[in-house]
């Protein structure tokens, strides 16, 4: 039997009473770890996560924390070949791919060390101005930001075991929070090898970064009200955890992060073949195609102006068609695996309800495997379905409203700019979404239009062409989460994610008084 992984818990490494549960290397269909919650006191862990870990990071300064944070970056760098390996056998991912996922995880752990080195020695945050409460100067209302004397515990999906890591922990830990991660079970051997090296390196005190990989179990039960819960899954995972008692009754407070149909638009008057058309073109296939579509902020239906369906469609089904799909560690290969045999199954399941709904542009299963079993490896060519005019646009339901988690988009012919807002709102909220054209005014309209929906309205036009840093990444600085069906969650947006780990408090004092508060 396969190593079973242990648990990080109560400050120390546990395995778990059960068999454990095995992950499975998606290419070659071997075992290769075991993980196993089973028997783990989760109340006293999260206890010794609260008044151990939480007492000592906030006796710290943020300064201190940020510190923290880059001596932690450290350790992870000089441990990235290790992780690249978990991640090709794992998540069955090429190199560039990985690099998403592990490089993207640590340069925004070091991004919020930058940032938190920013906030200098100070335990507390004002949040705005003293104002005063009466005609006289002297008694007067002051907002602070104080860390929440709970935990934070990070319910994370499948597709990013390490930048979903990151994202939340970065922010958490320097806002003085300690964390418990329970990383998806499919790839929990890239989040638990992390959190291991971190935590055996020592630069962490004791308590404030722990892992349970396995079941959810007993996750929620664990929790007090002060705790916070950041969540990123699936939209039925996510309605348990909104309507779990610790949220509906003991006010954990709770960020969600679920599925999204995101949106690309070529807005009007652009030739086919000009740059802002290219641009749309190379942006949709690469974001087909990346991690093998299984990205929250993946492009799942492009916008056209009607007249263009037709060389939009040749033109990104020649990008695709070019896509070598195989085993990653194969050099020639340019796009790996799905994470496991379920989501092989879920994307096919889909994919079959859109294509009654849809025409086949370019079919995923015109590319044979390099390297690679068909009947074993998960991996599926990318897939561009199309509505075929603006009529078709408007009746396709599932086109609008189905999230295939793989390399599989839908190309949706729109008649005007209000056409395509309206289209677009029928994804009922999204991530992100992203804008292509040359003229400044057209995108700052549509950008603006676009902004109700999304977390994220991403602009492209020839001018940033080599400069823009892509619709689906995402970058620590700028908001991560959208409206609706997206879960309405807020993460990154820089020092804005500190918000989620720090209570609110109005304290109403002498003016003498509040001078000493921060
Ligand atoms: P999932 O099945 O909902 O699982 C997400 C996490 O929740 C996993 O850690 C899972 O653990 C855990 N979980 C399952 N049942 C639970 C319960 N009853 N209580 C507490 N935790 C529970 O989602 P996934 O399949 O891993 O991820 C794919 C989905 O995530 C897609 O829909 C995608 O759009 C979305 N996603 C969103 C974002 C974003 O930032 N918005 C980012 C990435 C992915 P187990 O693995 O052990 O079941």
């Amino acid at each position: 039997m396969s190593e079973l992984l242990k648990n990080h818990l109560g400050g120390r490494w546990t395995a778990g009473t059960g068999a454990g549960t095995a992950l499975v290397d998606p290419v070659l269909g071997t075992e290769l770890v075991r993980v196993d919650a089973t028997g783990l006191d989760l109340r006293g862990g999260f206890a010794h996560a609260r008044e151990t870990g939480g007492a000592a990071l906030r006796a710290m300064t943020y300064r201190e924390r940020a510190a923290m944070l880059a001596a932690a970056a450290k350790v992870l760098q000089s441990k990235r070949d290790d992780y690249y390996a978990i991640a090709t056998a794992n998540s069955g991912t090429v190199k560039n791919d990985s690099a998403v996922d592990i490089d993207g995880g640590l340069y925004t752990l070091s991004t919020y060390a930058r940032l938190g080195d920013s906030l200098g020695d100070r335990r507390v945050l004002l949040d705005g101005e003293a104002v005063r409460l009466g005609k006289e100067p002297l008694f007067q209302s002051q907002h602070l930001l104080v860390p929440t004397r709970g935990l934070a515990l990070l319910i994370n999906a499948f597709n990013f075991p390490s930048w979903g890591l990151w994202e939340k922990a970065a922010p958490a830990l320097l806002s003085g929070v300690p964390v418990v991660v329970k990383p998806a079970t499919a790839t929990a051997w890239l989040t638990q090898r992390m959190v291991q090296d971190v935590v055996d390196a020592g630069v962490l005190p004791s308590g404030a970064l722990s892992v349970v990989c396995g079941s959810s179990a007993g996750l929620m039960d664990a929790l007090e009200p002060l705790d916070v819960v950041s969540f990123t899954g699936s939209a039925d995972t996510a309605a348990l955890i909104r309507s779990d008692a610790a949220v509906a009754q003991r006010s954990v407070r709770v960020n969600i992060e679920a599925d999204s149909i995101n949106s690309a638009l070529l807005l009007p008057g652009e030739a086919p073949g000009s740059e802002a058309f290219e641009l749309l073109v190379k942006e949709v296939a690469r974001e087909m195609t990346q991690k093998s579509g299984q990205k929250c902020t993946a492009i799942r239906r492009v916008f056209v102006p009607e007249a263009l369906y037709g060389s939009a469609s040749e033109a990104i089904a020649s990008r695709l068609a070019r896509t070598t799909v195989g085993n990653p560690r194969n050099e020639s290969v340019r796009m790996g695996a799905l994470v496991s045999r379920a989501q092989l199954n879920a994307v096919r399941e889909g994919l079959a309800q859109l294509r009654a709904q849809g025409e086949t542009l370019h079919d995923g299963a015109s590319h044979a495997l390099v390297d690679a079993d068909a009947a074993v490896a998960c991996c599926v060519g990318p897939t561009l379905l199309g509505a075929r005019n603006a009529a078709g646009s408007d009746a396709s339901d599932r086109l609008h409203d189905t999230e295939v988690f793989g390399p599989v988009a839908t190309l949706l012919p729109y008649r005007d700019t209000r056409h395509a807002l309206q289209l677009i709102a029928r994804g009922h909220g999204s991530l992100v979404a992203s804008v292509y054209g040359s003229d400044a005014k057209a995108l700052a309209d549509a950008a603006l239009g676009l902004a109700p929906l999304h977390g994220r309205v991403h602009v492209v036009s020839p001018d940033v062409a080599t400069l823009h840093t892509g619709h689906g990444n995402v970058m620590p600085q700028s908001l991560h989460g959208g409206p609706g069906r997206a879960g309405g969650g807020e993460e990154l947006g820089g020092l804005r994610a500190l918000n989620f780990y720090h209570r609110r408090v109005a304290i109403q004092a002498s003016t003498a008084s509040l001078a000493h508060l921060a």
